[in-house]
């Protein structure tokens, strides 16, 4: 093999950035890899708009004109969604080419199956750019941290919630609204952000991590999720008087033979290496048993940061094929050493309170009743000002408590008639 080529299906925001670097750093990336890599097609849905950079010859509306070239020996598929994306990787597979894809939503849904595909088909299947975009927690995984029994994985793995969290966390204590208003106004919240603010995003990329972290496949409807969407600045300014700050974390720890998977807000305190991470960077923390804790930080979106975690990933697959190593390593696939995903009942923690009720003397002290009936006990009580119709927040914190005590809790204090508004609850981690 004197070169390997290259069918690229999306030319997006972060095809276009592949695609100019493929063209733009040709004898750059030949001598890295060891072999020239070459751009042979390009597909789009749109054939007949025009498009910077990329002479309109390579360009064409069908990806079978891609699946069907038999000089084509890598697929990089970046036209996101999972319909016909899945089609297309898996008629890639069976055509004998190796495959690089961005797509999380497809890995979280689909993963098991492609892996299964390419492994039987002896073709690559890599995915750096699935998670975290530009930061390389996958080659992690499936390289450097190979030796390693992890026990927890944590991420902030959403730049929108990321950003959005630390606007609210600064000074002047800026409303949710205002700062997702914000984000849309410098382009990193989409103008449907939906499945960033609801943490759906974030389940995909952790599902896409328990398979590589865990060798557990997890669907994303296995995945506890709350998005940031009932966060005030209140919350936020609280979490602050506690030494905390509130960051949306995708959470994976090991219990045994048990695997706890959820997305929420969680009460970080601010010694917490991952308390620190701000605006649209992300970062993962993994604690293995041999490495101890690792952090990996960096832009997890965008064309620039994503491009060079696909350009990795092309630059592996093309020594492999030029060695003749395709599977060099493996695609990753489900061990049974993970029984079950433990119920969300079951799990334990530190919880944050805010309680809104009425100024009336024996408040707390119901409170803390109906709290202590449930095994709930108290670490710590703050409790503001009073605010408009006379309520006030009573702010409490936790010592370790079971989740399933904790909502029964909460649904019988939300009864009381002194409660005004549901409860706002919030887990903690520890630093
Ligand atoms: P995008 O800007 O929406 O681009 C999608 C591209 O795919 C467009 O060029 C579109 O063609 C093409 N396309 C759509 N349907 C097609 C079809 N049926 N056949 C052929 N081409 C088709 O998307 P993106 O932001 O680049 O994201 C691509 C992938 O990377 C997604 O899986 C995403 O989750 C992942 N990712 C993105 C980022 C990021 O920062 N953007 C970060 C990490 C991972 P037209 O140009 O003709 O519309």
């Amino acid at each position: 093999m004197d070169k390997v080529n290259v069918g690229l299906i999306g030319l997006g925001t972060v095809g276009s950035g592949v695609a100019k670097m493929l063209l733009s750093r040709r004898q750059f990336l030949a001598r890295k890899a060891g072999i020239p890599l070459s751009l042979r097609r390009v597909s789009v849905r749109h054939s007949r708009r025009s498009r910077v950079g990329v002479d309109p010859r390579l360009i064409t509306g069908s990806p079978r004109e891609i699946l069907q070239d038999p000089d084509i020996h890598v697929v990089v598929e970046l036209m996101g969604g999972i319909h016909p994306a899945k089609e297309i990787v898996l008629q890639a597979i069976a055509a004998g080419k190796s495959v690089v894809t961005a797509n999380k939503a497809l890995l979280a849904h689909h993963g098991e199956e492609l892996f299964r595909a390419a492994a039987k088909k002896g073709v690559d299947l890599y995915f750096e750019a699935s998670v975290a975009a530009g930061i390389p927690i996958i080659k992690s995984l499936r390289e450097s941290l190979i030796g390693n029994d992890i026990e927890v994985l944590y991420g902030i793995l959403n730049g929108t919630t990321n950003f959005i969290l630390t606007e609210m966390s600064r000074g002047d204590g800026r409303s949710f609204k205002s700062a997702l208003k914000e984000a849309q106004a410098r382009g990193y919240a989409e103008k449907n952000p939906s499945l960033d603010l609801r943490g759906i995003d974030t389940a995909h990329k952790m599902a896409v991590l328990a398979l590589l972290a865990f060798g557990k496949t997890v669907r994303p409807d296995q995945i506890f999720v709350e998005g940031i969407q009932d966060i005030t600045a209140n919350d936020v300014r609280y979490a602050h008087d506690f030494g905390c700050t509130i960051k949306l974390l995708g959470i994976a720890k090991r219990d045994g033979d048990e695997l706890e998977m959820r997305v929420h807000p969680t009460l970080l305190p601010n010694n917490h290496l991952l308390s620190s991470v701000n605006g649209v960077h992300n970062a993962v923390f993994v604690e293995g048993d041999l490495i101890g804790d690792l952090v990996l930080y960096g832009e997890g979106a965008g064309r620039f940061p994503t491009t060079s975690a696909v350009i990795s990933d092309l630059v592996d697959v093309a020594r492999n094929l030029k060695y003749g190593c395709t599977m060099r390593v493996p695609p990753p696939l489900p061990v049974k050493r993970i029984r079950r995903i433990k119920p969300m009942g079951q799990i334990e923690g530190r919880y944050y309170f805010r309680f809104s009720c009425i100024d009336r003397p024996g408040v707390l002290s119901r409170i803390s009743r109906i709290l202590g009936s449930h095994r709930i006990s108290i670490a710590s009580v703050l409790q503001k000002d009073r605010r408009r119709e006379h309520i006030v927040p009573v702010v409490i914190t936790s010592h370790e408590a079971k989740e399933r005590d904790v909502q029964e809790a909460l649904a019988e204090i939300d009864k009381l008639s002194m409660i005004r508004r549901k409860t706002v609850s919030i887990r903690m981690e520890r630093g």
